[in-house]
């Protein structure tokens, strides 16, 4: 008898898309750090020890009891009701003024982004972003065949004149910008507010070359203060898709986030939606909606805030204390991430394997760039590790490249 031939030598099983994709960095670290006790510096994951719990089961038996065979039937494409008129509500705090129908409720932000690009970007199309930027953000982009070029940034974010720069660059060599990709509060991994008059100008350069925004906004209620910058949204409803997310501000395990964007867009990201996962998950958004009705959350959220400032500053504290000379982070006024540039000589890709065989990890610069650059960079996420791993871990890392940096 002869023996079966495995299916991926007889045809060609993988579309070239993906035979063409490159493995990503991030993963291959989590996976590396899959270890019980390691002190996680990678995760971008919210502490949420804090949240109430009872409630949460009280809520979830109401659900059923009182709504099981709708909570647990297929649903809106477009998310229900209840949580879509909550969602206005919260971009209201953001200066954002939106009707229920024009949301789109999605599986976290990352499948909001996702449709977004499906709906707007073509192979071979450019799309603009920050460097550094989002490694899932920028997938999602690069997964449909276009191109992520960056923006250099500084402590206030994108640099309009460097935008001009791209779009006119990327332009001459014969290439489409379709649009840019920015997360301008508290930016994954930067760390840095993208600040307000840049907002407009970014925005009044976007629109003046014919660029969509994307504005990926899930750390917008996260400033340790409590202060939120309006959106950009507000200014340029026309060509902006604005995304939010659940995730961040309460817990990513519903999976829930959303999408706003201009009239014009909403017909086909909804068909685009439908496609993929026909709707979001009833039960997970009566959960939710639940979740805010009661105006606590706002408490609990101001408490967070406070958890995460306390745990920025122990580590901003012990890297005073520890990091060889040269190194230098930013100042970030909320959301979950240090951005932390090392002397030029130091490679974080190659040491971070090191890092975790000490039992820390941090995720390295190189994943946040599509074109190599970041190899002496480092995003440090502080919101998950208690305080004293986190002064632990962070000791552990000075140590480390103390010596890096003595070879
Ligand atoms: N955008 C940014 C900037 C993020 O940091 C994340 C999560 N790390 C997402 C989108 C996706 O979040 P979610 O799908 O959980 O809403």
């Amino acid at each position: 008898m002869t023996q079966p031939v495995a299916i991926e030598q007889t045809v060609h099983a993988l579309s070239d898309r993906v035979r063409s994709a490159r493995p990503s960095e991030v993963r291959k670290v989590f996976r590396a750090a899959q270890r019980p006790g390691i002190i996680s510096f990678a995760n971008g994951a919210p502490f949420l020890d804090g949240l109430p719990f009872e409630k949460l089961a009280e809520d979830a038996h109401r659900i059923l009891a009182e709504q099981g065979s709708a909570a647990l039937q297929y649903g809106p494409g477009d998310g229900i009701p209840a949580l879509r008129s909550h969602i206005v509500e919260i971009m209201r705090l953001e200066g954002i003024d939106a009707r229920p129908e024009q949301v789109i409720v999605t599986a976290g932000s990352q499948q909001a982004l996702d449709i977004a690009a499906r709906v707007t970007v073509n192979p071979g199309e450019v799309v603009l972003a920050e460097g550094p930027s989002y490694a899932g953000g920028m997938a999602v982009f690069t997964s449909l065949e276009a191109e992520i070029i960056h923006v250099p940034s500084d402590h206030d974010g994108l640099i309009p004149d460097e935008l001009e720069k791209a779009i006119a660059e990327v332009r001459c060599s014969g290439r489409v910008v379709k649009g840019l990709y920015t997360i301008p509060n508290f930016q994954n991994p930067g760390g840095v507010n993208l600040s307000s008059e840049r907002r407009t100008r970014i925005g009044e350069i976007c629109r003046d070359a014919g660029l969509l925004i994307f504005e990926d906004n899930p750390y917008g209620l996260l400033g340790f203060d409590g202060s939120t910058l309006p959106a950009i949204q507000p200014q340029f409803p026309d060509i902006t898709l604005y995304f939010g997310s659940f995730s961040k501000m309460f817990a990513p395990g519903l999976r829930l986030g959303w999408v706003l964007a201009p009239d014009w867009l909403h017909a086909h990201l909804l068909n685009t939606a439908e496609t993929g996962a026909l709707n979001p998950a009833v039960f997970n958004q009566l959960m939710m909606s639940a979740y805010l009705d009661d105006p606590s959350w706002k408490t609990t959220l101001d408490a967070y805030r406070g958890i995460y400032r306390a745990k920025f500053e122990a580590l901003v504290e012990t890297l005073a204390e520890c990091m060889p000379e040269g190194t230098q982070w930013n100042q970030p006024t909320g959301g979950f991430y240090l951005w932390i540039t090392m002397p030029q000589d130091i490679d974080t890709e190659k040491l971070v394997y090191e890092a975790i065989e000490r039992g820390v990890v941090y995720v390295p610069g190189t994943a946040f760039f599509t074109d190599g650059s970041g190899r002496n960079e480092l995003r440090m996420s502080f919101c998950l590790p208690p305080l004293e791993d986190i002064r632990r871990g962070a000791r552990i890392l000075g140590e480390l490249f103390t010596e890096a940096a003595a070879k």
